[in-house]
């Protein structure tokens, strides 16, 4: 189905597009938002998720007006169905996708390699070389370029924009990007740490030096990504040099339902001891790891309620959290040499006070402190939550990366 730009409004002065749909495809779920880049207002924002199953469902929440959220549920065979429910439902609020108010659609692209490291507006030879990389992203940008092309489908008339969750890394220097592994068989299959999450790291990053009053190219930052994924990363001067996500978002953090940080020899011993696949391992490793691996449970929500009631793995889970936590802020603090803060962000950083007191707990040689009562704020705002004495800034920024994914969306295409 096409949208085709009608010229209902030739009688009036002509508007100037200031529009912009973000989508975040995944495997089985889209995610959008359309906002308004005049004042960067938010107008809808909606998700379909379980898309080819019976029980599929769209929630659409009309974010002006005072109107309520609204719900489909039943099969939603495929993302091009998904899309078109959703641009029924923006049609249903006044926001058509066919309206000549719309700028341009932004896609959150998980991997965009070496090559992408800004938007990209998107052409056929783009297209082609997020398929080719595929094979270092499996699970991501296969969904990715399934959004890509049903929007395109819907729309062919409007530029559409590639933002790369890898892009905000390509800064790294290459002492922190290669794995010590031959050097040929690495080149042969780009094998190497790319990073993930960096249109949250970026956003943050700046966010918090906006926080300190100070440019972003002042101030060493390590901004901690926590959410059901998870991710650290140290930003020199507003550039990223090192993160703890690499050839996939398996590296790093010990996350929801990911191990994060392992011995490589684990996954050769499963196969040579236990038997297992390698599908087997990455099922293991990337699903059945992490907080829910170690106690059931991957909402630190109910982690914490757990704890609160004396059960032992939740309480031992929390702790391997909190230690690959501390260890990365030791490792990038050392990496950076001067820290001038610590920002917290994403569902478990935003709203985890347990989390953020333990992972600070013990690093005053480091300059590093939490306030009791400053971290029992609750708020959407950024905010400080060290004491004033504390030589460095540790803070809550919210992050926001539909409003970042828009913003770099307009920049590159809105009119003047
Ligand atoms: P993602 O985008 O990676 O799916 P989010 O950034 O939305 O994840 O974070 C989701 C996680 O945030 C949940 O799994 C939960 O552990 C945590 N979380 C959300 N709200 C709270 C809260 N009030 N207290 C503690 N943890 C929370």
């Amino acid at each position: 189905m096409t949208f085709p730009v009608t010229d209902h409004e030739s009688t009036a002065a002509p508007v100037e597009p200031h529009r912009v749909l973000v989508l975040n495809s995944g495997s089985s779920s889209v995610k959008y938002q359309l906002l308004d880049m005049r004042d960067r207002s938010r107008l809808a924002s909606g998700l379909v998720e379980r898309i080819g199953e019976e029980t599929s469902r769209l929630v659409h929440t009309p974010l002006t007006g005072g109107a309520e959220p609204r719900e489909r549920t039943g099969r939603i065979a495929d993302h091009t169905a998904a899309l078109e429910a959703a641009a029924e439902e923006l049609a249903a609020d006044g926001l058509g996708l066919d309206s000549p108010e719309l700028a341009a659609i932004g896609h959150r692209v998980v991997h965009g390699g070496l090559r992408f490291s800004a938007p990209t507006v998107i052409t056929d030879e783009v297209l082609k070389e997020i398929e080719r990389l595929v094979p270092v992203a499996p699970l991501h940008n296969p969904a990715n370029i399934t959004g890509i092309r049903t929007a395109q489908a819907l729309r062919p008339d409007l530029p559409q924009v590639a933002v790369f969750d890898t892009a905000f890394h390509t800064t790294m220097p290459e002492a922190a990007a290669r794995y010590a592994i031959d050097v040929e068989t690495a080149d042969a299959h780009r094998i190497r740490r790319y990073g993930f999450h960096g249109t949250s790291h970026a956003y943050v990053s700046r966010k918090t030096a906006e926080l300190l009053g100070r440019a972003p190219e002042e101030v060493n930052i390590i901004v901690l990504h926590l959410g059901n994924g998870a991710s650290a990363s140290a930003v020199a001067g507003g550039r990223c040099v090192d993160t703890s996500m690499g050839l996939t978002p398996l590296e790093g953090l010990v996350m929801g339902t990911r191990s994060g940080d392992i011995d490589p020899a684990v996954t050769f011993h499963l196969k040579r001891v236990a038997g297992m696949s390698a599908d087997d391992i990455d099922v293991l490793l990337n699903k059945r790891s992490g907080l829910v691996g170690l106690c059931g449970d991957n909402d630190m929500r109910v982690i914490r309620r757990r704890i609160d009631e004396g059960d032992e793995r939740a309480a031992l889970a929390f702790d391997i959290y909190i230690h690959r936590l501390k260890k990365y802020i030791g490792a990038y603090t050392a990496v950076l040499g001067r820290v001038d803060a610590v920002a917290f962000t994403a569902g478990v950083g935003e709203n985890a006070a347990p989390v953020r007191e333990a992972a600070i707990a013990g690093l005053e040689q480091l300059g590093m402190a939490v306030d009791a009562s400053l971290n029992a704020v609750r708020s959407e705002e950024p905010r400080l939550i060290s004491p004033e004495y504390a030589r460095v800034a540790v803070a809550v920024v919210p992050t926001d990366e539909e409003l970042e994914i828009a913003d770099q969306t307009f920049a590159l295409v809105g009119r003047p």
